[in-house]
């Protein structure tokens, strides 16, 4: 069965301090998981793709791949682009519509570190360089909170100054904190969208409501042999189970080996 695999990031930097770690990976470790998606012989997908098999009624391709960022961080430019670049890894960046050049004050209003956001030259120019680029709202806002004419502004106002800025369509779109409720994703679709990422975990299969993709989260502390373990079973924590050193203990112990 057709199976997709959606990878998401924040931060490819070194962290600031120990609240944001998680959402930091090193640009080092970043490029070598790079390196492996554009050897490990999967396809390699960006959403604009998707949405064309969609519309065209075909099939995505069989365990694909398609990374995806947050919030429009400004490392990306330096840390993230040469390396999505010199592996030829498609990706998608999802960015806040009224906050370009400023700092993520969704965060750092929260007692994690302030960090400053692409500009809109800075994301013209990924956007020329090949990156997909989506909406993650006007501010920000956490959706299940809003009413409709708020969801409407941060929704559907977003994608139209998203596509004034850049002069091209925007169809893809990610819930900020992950928060949505049926109100949201509903607005998601009526203002035109094709795709919207959630932040639940877990492969996408053929029958997925595109307007609920689940993604992978990357975390700082991966090392590149979890990366390889996250995208063969689909799941941001590994259980138990799945960590082969444990398991073979286990089976030792059953069989009286150890
Ligand atoms: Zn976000």
């Amino acid at each position: 069965m057709s199976r997709l695999i959606i990878l998401m990031y924040h931060i490819v930097d070194h962290s600031l301090d120990a609240t944001e770690a998680k959402y930091c990976c090193l640009p080092d470790r970043f490029d070598a998981q790079m390196h492996y998606l554009a050897h490990c012989g999967l396809p390699l997908v960006s959403l604009d793709q998707l949405a064309e098999c969609r519309r065209q009624g075909t099939a995505w391709p069989d365990h694909g791949i398609a990374v995806t960022f947050d919030d429009g961080f400004a490392d990306f430019h330096a840390n993230a682009m040469p390396s999505l670049q010199r592996h030829g890894v498609p990706a998608t960046m999802f960015v806040v519509t009224d906050r370009f050049g400023a700092t993520n004050d969704w965060m750092h209003t929260r007692e994690y570190p302030k960090r400053r956001l692409m500009t809109l030259e800075q994301l013209k120019d990924i956007h020329q360089r090949g990156v997909c680029l989506g909406t993650h709202t006007r501010s920000h806002a956490c959706l299940p909170e809003l009413n409709q004419a708020q969801l409407d502004t941060e929704i559907r106002d977003s994608k139209a100054d998203l596509e004034a800025a850049i002069g091209d369509t925007v169809q893809h779109f990610a819930y900020p904190f992950g928060q949505y409720n049926e109100a949201a994703r509903n607005t998601v679709e009526a203002a035109g969208y094709a795709t919207a990422c959630s932040t639940r975990s877990g492969f996408n299969r053929a029958d997925v409501d595109p307007f609920q993709l689940r993604r992978i989260e990357v975390y700082g502390s991966d090392s590149l042999a979890r990366f390889q373990k996250k995208l063969r079973f689909g799941v941001n924590d590994m259980p138990w189970y799945f960590t082969p050193r444990y398991y073979l203990k286990r089976v030792g112990q059953k069989l009286g080996l150890n």
